[in-house]
């Protein structure tokens, strides 16, 4: 059963839990048989989410960054982020939820332009929930969203120098 309506989230700031608040939001919707497409922009390494996710009928997870991404952006990374974008605008007449994760940043950066990005929102279906993910978003973004959510950096561990933990942060 599809939902009534659909809104837009915008998950931004530069705290942790943006990426796990999307991931929480798909299996809450899987739990009440939802189908999700999660589509991770720039990213292109393993996670646990990946492994996790494999084992849920429903729930369909593309990442469209190349694995040696280190934050330096080129010219492939551009290609990438087009391609998966291409699949973005093909996902959203096809699942309930769509989760585009680190979008905002793949914006900000330039790789899509911002137009592109707010005719996506705008020709939605009304039926489908879409969830943008990633610091900054811009403000043509936020006032089409519906819930938008900044996380805000209070305190976090590699600011004294701790590594990214597997199982915990990727
Ligand atoms: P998560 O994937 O854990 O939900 P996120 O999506 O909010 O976090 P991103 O900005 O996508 O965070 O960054 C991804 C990685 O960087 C994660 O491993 C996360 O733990 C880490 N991270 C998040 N915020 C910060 C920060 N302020 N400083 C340093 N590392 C961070
Ligand atoms: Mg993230």
């Amino acid at each position: 059963m599809p939902l009534k309506r659909g809104f837009v989230h915008v998950y931004t700031g530069n705290g942790k839990g943006k990426t796990s608040a999307a991931l929480g939001l798909c299996l809450r919707a899987l739990g009440r048989g939802l189908s999700c497409c999660f589509i991770q922009f720039l990213k292109g390494k393993p996670t646990g989410e990946i492994e996790a996710v494999k084992k849920l009928p429903n729930f369909h997870f593309i990442q469209t960054g190349r694995p040696d991404y280190d934050f330096c952006v080129t010219e492939v990374d551009k290609e990438l982020a087009l391609r998966g974008f291409q699949l973005a605008e093909e996902a959203i007449e096809k699942f309930d939820i769509l989760v585009l994760d680190e979008i905002n940043i793949v914006v900000h950066l330039g790789l899509i332009p911002l137009s592109r990005v707010i005719d996506l929102i705008d020709r939605k279906p009304p039926r489908v929930e879409l969830i943008l993910t990633g610091r900054h978003a811009k403000a043509e973004i936020i006032k089409r969203a519906d819930y938008v959510t900044e996380f805000c950096l209070v305190k976090h561990p590699f600011y004294r120098g701790e590594n990214a933990r597997e199982g915990i942060d990727f």
